[in-house]
């Protein structure tokens, strides 16, 4: 997907994001997530869905050192879901904005390098990813409330820290495929090559 389209996409999605029902969706997804890391049975899925979710997860975890927010780790399942670890380092408002960013990488990474048909963007568009990016969109906003903040710009700093970290995360993306889940120094060390 072109980076203009991909940047509307994501901040069509944002702005569509029912508010107020975001963070209960947030705690059943994360429940489900917890629930494989703790052993549930996984449905294998194909070679070509594992490295989307190599892709998205890189993208996380590259966006995450770019931003200097705390990464722990980062893993991909074989049944194509995964996760990254990453927190802020304080309250500031920038830590914020980084958080969002990074949080909107993965999504951005699937649009902009993978490709995604009508039924992954909606899929997207319903994401833990998307969903936290907005609650922590209206506390900048809240916080910042003269900054103005647009959508959009969110958008274009996630699409952006992508487009110009495309090596990384396709060289991050094959290891963590292969190993499965990866260390903060093991990611830093591969991020910064
Ligand atoms: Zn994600």
């Amino acid at each position: 997907m072109r980076l203009e389209d991909a940047i509307a996409r994501i901040t069509f999605s944002l702005e569509s994001v029912h508010v107020e029902s975001a963070a209960a969706r947030i705690e059943e997804k994360q429940a489900a997530n917890q629930a494989k890391q703790s052993g549930a049975a996984l449905i294998l899925a194909s070679d070509a869905e594992v490295w989307r979710a190599g892709v998205h997860e890189s993208a996380h975890a590259v966006a995450a050192v770019r931003c200097d927010l705390h990464l722990e780790h980062a893993g991909v399942r074989c049944d194509a879901s995964g996760w990254c670890c990453y927190y802020e380092g304080g309250e500031s408002i920038d830590q914020t904005i980084s958080r969002v960013v990074a949080d909107l990488a993965g999504p951005c990474a699937e649009l902009l390098l993978v490709g995604a048909d009508d039924a992954r963007c909606g899929q997207l568009a319903h994401s833990s990813d998307l969903l936290l990016a907005r609650l922590n969109i209206d506390r900048c906003r809240a916080r910042a409330p003269t900054w103005q903040l647009p959508t959009r710009l969110f958008a274009q700093l996630a699409c952006s820290i992508v487009a110009t970290n495309i090596d990384s995360i396709g060289r991050l993306a094959h290891v963590l495929i292969l190993y499965g889940q990866l260390s903060r120094d093991a990611v830093a060390a591969l991020v910064r090559q």
